[in-house]
């Protein structure tokens, strides 16, 4: 144990010092950290006693459950490599995954067992299944409960499992790769970020900083890093939740709140009665929290800070998380390659540069290059590169891709933007997205902000429509908020009165619910381009 890299040590702390006090809430389940550091305990106990050695990987497929930061330390304190996979991917999809990343075992909540039922004879290096919550009995996988009991039995796990004495005796290196998630596959298919220790305990380090920040800033005094109450409603298999939000709570001693399924309405019960003070994710969360009709009927006061990243995110936001919550937002630009956050902007910082995701980490560095890689000075728009200690290895088993990424110490992002002279970034569009029309540069979002500052719209984005001679025209694809109304030319007069007349969506199509957006909450623009089919075909 004295061996242990900090990342694990944060565990044994947490449980020591935060012995009693609730790590999660889901439902009726109330886990302590002394009680979830017995599950750990008992899981790498197990796990040791299958074989899994230093550099193997544990596949997990669930929902945000008790489970999976138990599990997540479990695999990391014997030194091998958790892979979080996709709770929303198909059966084929998490075959993907289990078979990319060469999983010997599984562990899966009954949705995922039962979608992958049909894969499993295509995997023959996973060895062996673990179900957790099954409802019905199991045909030749193991079910977790027989293992270690359900979050309820934890407390009583036995006594191996307390500080010091309790994991294997595993010796694991700071450089020592821990994780592989996979990134979000906006642009195309996912891949595997290889995680080190080293980059997670910098994204805990980062979150726990930018938190002190965030008061600092307010010119109040800082709180001793007293835990929070936080509501984690976006998945934990993605690096935001899972290496910024998770960790970092679990370092602060904080209390994370998981809920079966993202919905707005549930979302302000649980911030009511257990007294949230953070909240977010991505900006989708705070859009539909804000625009609820039946917000009025719930005491929210709790909350002091709502904070996201993950997609762009409206200035109009920043404003109204202020104004009508009276919390700080906060907003953060990573990837999954950076294992989360490298800048945040938060507090008084964001209210007064609303369209900045913020300067970066401390232990970290941008640049903005043009297309050959020559760095731009400082307000000239390229594509942004990151250099820093949470900058991951590599993709896992991709070596053309991880040399066209990582360069020289930089992983270069493909998302377009600038930097102020203060070194705020400012991110404008993922290159691939950018759209020329006729030789002109047009950003989505700084169309999509025009369009989210008129008080009907509460979702939008802009897409590149194919044109014969001009290569590409802007359109746009709109919800508007309940009980309000525009017209398209509406809209379009709106954008064209703020922003030259080249960036005005040539069709706007209104749609009735907000945008169909990915486990991340990103928009996926490519389904959007259907709804213009009849003018392409014109
Ligand atoms: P893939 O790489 O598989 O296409 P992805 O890039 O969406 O998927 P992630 O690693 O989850 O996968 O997302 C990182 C991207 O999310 C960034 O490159 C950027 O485009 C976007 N992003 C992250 N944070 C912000 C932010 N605060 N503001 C705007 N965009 C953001
Ligand atoms: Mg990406």
């Amino acid at each position: 144990w004295k061996n242990a890299p900090e990342s694990l040590r944060v565990l044994a702390q947490a449980a020591r010092a935060h012995g009693p006090r609730i790590m999660t809430i889901h439902e009726d389940e109330r886990v302590s950290y002394e009680a979830n550091y017995r599950a750990v305990a008992a899981l790498a106990h197990w796990l040791a006693g299958q074989g899994i050695a230093k550099g193997d990987r544990v596949a997990m497929a669930m929902r945000n459950l008790p489970e999976f930061p138990a599990l997540l330390f479990a695999v990391a304190s014997i030194g091998a490599i958790a892979v979080p996979l996709n709770a929303w991917w198909t059966g084929d999809e998490l075959a993907f995954g289990l078979s990319d990343s060469g999983a010997r075992i599984l562990f899966a909540d009954d949705e995922r067992h039962q979608r992958l039922a049909s894969c499993y004879a295509d995997l023959p290096g996973l060895e062996q299944v673990v179900v957790t919550r099954a409802a019905a009995p199991l045909d030749g996988a193991v079910r977790l409960e027989d293992l270690i009991g359900t979050p309820h039995d934890w407390p009583a796990l036995p006594d191996r499992a307390l500080p010091d004495r309790a994991l294997p005796d595993t010796r694991v290196a700071a450089d020592d790769p821990v994780t592989i998630f996979y990134t979000s596959g906006t642009t195309g298919r996912p891949k595997g970020a290889l995680g080190t220790h080293r980059n997670m305990m910098t994204n805990i380090m980062t979150s726990g900083f930018v938190g002190a920040r965030t008061y600092l800033r307010r010119g109040a005094p800082v709180p001793d890093p007293a835990p929070r109450v936080m509501l984690t409603v976006v998945p934990l298999f993605h690096v935001t939740a899972c290496s910024a939000g998770l960790m970092g709570a679990i370092a602060g001693g904080s209390t994370s709140i998981y809920m079966r399924k993202w919905d707005a309405l549930r979302a302000m019960e649980i911030i009511e009665r257990e007294k949230v003070n953070v909240t977010g994710g991505v900006p989708t969360v705070a859009w539909q929290l804000l625009e609820h009709p039946d917000r009025g009927r719930y005491d929210l006061s709790s909350l002091e800070s709502i904070a996201y990243g993950g997609a762009p995110s409206a200035p109009e936001l920043v404003k109204r998380i202020y104004e009508e919550f009276g919390a700080l937002p906060g907003n953060g630009w990573g990837m999954t390659e950076t294992m989360a956050t490298v800048t945040s902007n938060a507090a008084e910082d964001y209210l007064a540069r609303p369209k900045s995701a913020g300067p970066a980490a401390a232990v970290a560095d941008l640049k903005i290059t043009d297309e050959d890689g020559h760095e731009l000075a400082v307000g000239e728009i390229g594509e942004l590169w990151a250099r820093g200690p949470m900058v991951v290895t590599g993709y896992w088993n991709r070596p053309e891709a991880t040399a066209e990424t990582f360069v020289d110490g930089w992983v270069r992002t493909g998302d377009l933007g600038c930097l102020d002279e203060d070194g705020f970034v400012y991110i404008l569009d993922r290159a691939k997205d950018m759209i020329i029309r006729g030789g002109e540069n047009i950003y989505s979002t700084e169309v999509e902000n025009v369009l989210y500052a008129h008080p009907a719209v509460t979702d939008c984005a802009l897409i590149g429509l194919p044109h014969r001679t001009l290569g590409e025209e802007p359109a746009a694809v709109v919800h508007l908020s309940p009980g309000s109304h525009a017209t398209e030319a509406e809209l379009q007069a709106w954008v064209r009165e703020r922003l030259a007349v080249f960036k005005t969506p040539v069709a706007i199509r209104f749609v009735s619910e907000t945008l169909p957006r990915n486990a991340n909450g990103k928009i996926l623009k490519r389904e959007l381009r259907s709804l213009f089919e009849d003018r392409v075909a014109a």
